[in-house]
């Protein structure tokens, strides 16, 4: 069973993957985008940081996340007001829409989470009206909830050969769209660190 501090270990470790592979996801933004995916999710996940850090610091302030559902949906609202681009929005309506589904549990189950991430990548369709296909993050974020039910390092290979099966496809959505088939043959940034929040999420439960 996944508590609260298992969650802010993942993020944790997401975030220091991040700041790992910012220059690699920036670079992937370069021909297809504008440049800035690395910096922007380092600027979202340092904050995500910073603020769980400080809600466990000043118990007496402020209610600290105590739950799985909570920790995930403070982290989902600190990214959406930290970036700017598209993928801040994204990502923390993935966070706060699974955290959300989580509910008030103390502990859940991988199916729980598999359950609740399935609701949070049908928010992210919702929102950006993206489907698998369209060289998005959810090339990357639905073949890894597809395979999460089986295991968590099942879900971070998907993740990982999602992220990669979007080379050849051309983008259908956000700013790479507006190559058109120039967008062919790079990997889409933002399914790249999708990939990395499955990488850490197995890793995550391993240790
Ligand atoms: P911006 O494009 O505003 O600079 P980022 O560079 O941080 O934002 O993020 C770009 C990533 O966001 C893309 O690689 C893609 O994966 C994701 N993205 C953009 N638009 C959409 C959308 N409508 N639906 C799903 N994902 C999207
Ligand atoms: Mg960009
Ligand atoms: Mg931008």
């Amino acid at each position: 069973m996944l508590d609260a501090a298992f969650f802010r270990r993942w993020l944790a470790a997401a975030a220091a993957a991040v700041d790992r592979e910012a220059d690699r996801l920036t670079e992937l933004d370069s021909p297809i985008g504008d440049a800035d995916h690395g910096s922007n999710l380092r600027r979202g996940f340092t904050a995500v940081v910073a603020t769980l850090e400080s809600t466990l610091e000043n118990t007496l302030e402020k209610e600290p996340p105590d739950t799985p559902g909570a920790v995930l949906s403070l982290a989902g609202r600190q990214l959406i007001s930290t970036v700017g681009g598209a993928s801040g929005p994204l990502y923390g309506t993935l966070l706060r829409r699974t955290g959300r589904a989580l509910g008030d549990a103390p502990r859940v189950a991988r199916g729980d989470l598999a359950d609740a991430l399935r609701a949070g990548a049908d928010a992210v369709a919702q929102l950006g009206g993206a489907a698998p296909g369209d060289k998005t993050m959810l090339d990357a974020l639905v073949p890894a909830v597809d395979a999460l039910p089986s295991s968590f390092a099942a879900a971070a290979e998907a993740a990982v050969q999602g992220a990669l099966a979007t080379v050849p496809l051309q983008a259908r959505k956000g700013r790479a769209s507006y190559l058109g088939e120039r967008s062919i043959g790079h990997q889409d940034p933002g399914a790249a660190s999708s990939a990395l929040l499955f990488e850490t999420l197995a890793e995550t439960a391993e240790t």
